[in-house]
């Protein structure tokens, strides 16, 4: 079977770049998605995320051992289905800081600068408010405020104001900083995810081929061209051909592992499992990158109910840390969960919130590679969370400045006690061990196949595979550094920038 254009992963950017190239009814774009149909109630209702993870729409990835973690395994949640991590994640709408792109043009992207990419932004958006300077109205992506937020997320934003924070209305106009609601990629009470803004609409067209179901095993190269890819239907190995490009979208664990299975990576791995080196290129699956977390975790006095249409993490705050002088907005992000921790299952039904830190531009680095040469074979994911020590030094004193917060009221009084750390845990050694005894990931990993023109780079500035021709990578692992926030806003503005790159 031929077609234009190849697609492999129907995720945040997967769907954007099929919707987009499919706009086009002389091309034939295929989507090739792993995962099912997004028909499960669960994937509708925002209160529901934490009860898809680990579940049937998840890759049920772990990482290696973190030496940085107490050598404890982090379960590394992914979606698995139309929509990709879109459908499962907690729809948070942050696009970071506009140093953050302006630093990526710096590292030898020209094109990716803020005043690049806010017209991106503004393509996708449909914002509850309406159009502005910073915010689009009419695209397909719906970014709304929190219908009926809790009374314990208004009254954190409050209590950091009490603090000497300032308040927010818009974290997403370039310069993040202060407490506020966050915005979230909701549609009516619904979750909107790639899936529903972009897919759902583009798959009435006839040259539109979604196929589930279908797990890419490896991009067919003949010399140093992108021709095909073969997957696999459950039942036997299917193999299609591109005529105009293969476009790797599954994810910064996925995209980097199929490299590799191609033949394209380091060599002296992709030898050590017996993958013939078609290209050497160091840099797929390193540089991976990922924000830490760690939480204060607070019994309350009275037990919070989430409602349905709930994202339940849902108010946030950015701050400066005492030395910061990187000319960014803020280095520390927030997330106030005021129902039970999400992992713990409980769906917002528990008599206790948690407060969340996450290091906004952590220095740790870590690595995707092959565990083998099968390609049903999960990839080793070695996020190396901690293993910076400026990483810990920033936890530290988001930790204390969320207990800061905890003092102020109208938060004060809502509060019982201290469960995590603890109230006896004031000094760096007491809150290091918090921090390396129960954090885990934000989930935002990025990096794996850095988009640049050093030696680690894997893709150019359009996004092409470099010594590789009609391959792209489209996703978030193409980040030369990860942004000052949630990863799904930008994921999405670099696939709708993308699609305008391949189409012209
Ligand atoms: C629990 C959780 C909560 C999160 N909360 C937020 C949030 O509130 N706000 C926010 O901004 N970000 C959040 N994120 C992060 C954000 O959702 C991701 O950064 C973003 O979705 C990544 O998009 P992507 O296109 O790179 O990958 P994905 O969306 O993961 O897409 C990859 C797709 O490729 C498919 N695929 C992979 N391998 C293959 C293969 N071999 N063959 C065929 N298909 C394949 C996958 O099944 C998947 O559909 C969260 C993530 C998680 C896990």
């Amino acid at each position: 079977m031929n077609y234009d254009y190849i697609i492999v992963g129907a995720g945040s950017a997967g769907c954007v770049v099929g919707a987009r190239l499919s706009q086009d009814p002389a091309c034939q774009v295929a989507l090739l998605e792993a995962g099912g149909e997004d028909s499960a109630a669960a994937l509708h209702q925002p209160n529901q995320w934490p009860l898809l993870l680990d579940g049937a729409v998840d890759w049920g990835y772990t990482t290696a051992l973190q030496t940085g973690y107490n050598l404890r395994n982090i379960q590394y949640q992914r979606g698995k289905v139309l929509g990709g991590t879109s459908s499962i994640n907690a729809m948070i709408y942050i696009r970071g800081d506009a140093r953050d792109y302006d630093h990526w043009r710096d590292l030898g992207n020209p094109g990716w600068g803020w005043q690049d990419v806010l017209p991106y932004f503004l393509k996708s958006e449909d914002q509850q408010h309406g159009a502005s300077a910073f915010h689009g109205a009419g695209g397909p992506l719906t970014v709304s405020d929190l219908m009926a937020p809790h009374h314990i997320s208004s009254a954190f934003v409050d209590a950091a104001v009490a603090a000497g924070h300032a308040r927010t209305v818009d974290f997403n106009a370039g310069t993040p900083a202060g407490a506020g609601l966050y915005q979230v990629t909701m549609r009516n009470g619904e979750r909107c995810s790639t899936a529903k803004a972009f897919l759902q609409p583009a798959r009435k067209r006839s040259n539109l081929h979604t196929i589930t179901h279908a797990r890419v095993l490896r991009v067919v190269m003949e010399g140093d061209r992108a021709t095909g890819v073969d997957y696999f239907d459950g039942m036997q190995v299917v193999r299609i051909h591109a005529t105009r490009e293969v476009i790797l979208s599954a994810g910064a664990i996925d995209s980097p592992k199929l490299l590799m299975l191609s033949g394209i990576g380091d060599p002296a791995q992709l030898e050590s499992h017996g993958v013939t080196v078609r290209v050497a290129l160091s840099g797929v699956g390193a540089n991976l990158c990922d924000h830490p977390g760690s939480s204060l975790v607070l019994p309350l006095k009275e037990a919070g109910q989430a409602l349905p249409a709930s994202n339940l993490v849902e108010a946030g705050l950015y701050m400066k840390s005492a030395n910061m002088n990187d000319g960014f907005a803020a280095d520390l992000q927030f997330f106030v969960t005021p129902f039970a921790p999400a992992q713990a299952g409980a769906v917002g039904k528990s008599k206790m919130m948690a407060i969340s830190v996450q290091t906004c531009r952590p220095k740790s680095r870590g690595q995707v590679s092959l565990r083998s040469a099968n390609p049903i074979d999960a990839p080793l994911i070695d996020p190396r969370y901690m293993t910076h020590p400026y990483d810990l030094a920033l936890q530290i004193e988001g930790l204390r400045a969320a207990r800061d917060i905890t003092a102020q009221e109208p938060l004060k009084s809502l509060i019982a006690a201290e469960l995590a750390p603890g109230a006896h845990a004031l000094d760096d050694a007491s809150l290091e061990h918090h921090i390396r005894a129960t954090s885990g990931c934000i989930w935002h990993p990025v990096g794996t196949c850095r988009m640049g023109n050093g030696e680690d780079a894997v893709v150019d500035a359009q996004l092409r595979v470099r010594g590789v021709r009609s391959l792209r990578v489209v996703d978030a692992s193409v980040m030369p550094q990860i942004t000052s926030g949630n990863t799904n806003a930008p994921t999405i503005m670099i696939a709708e920038k993308a699609a305008d790159m391949i189409l012209s």
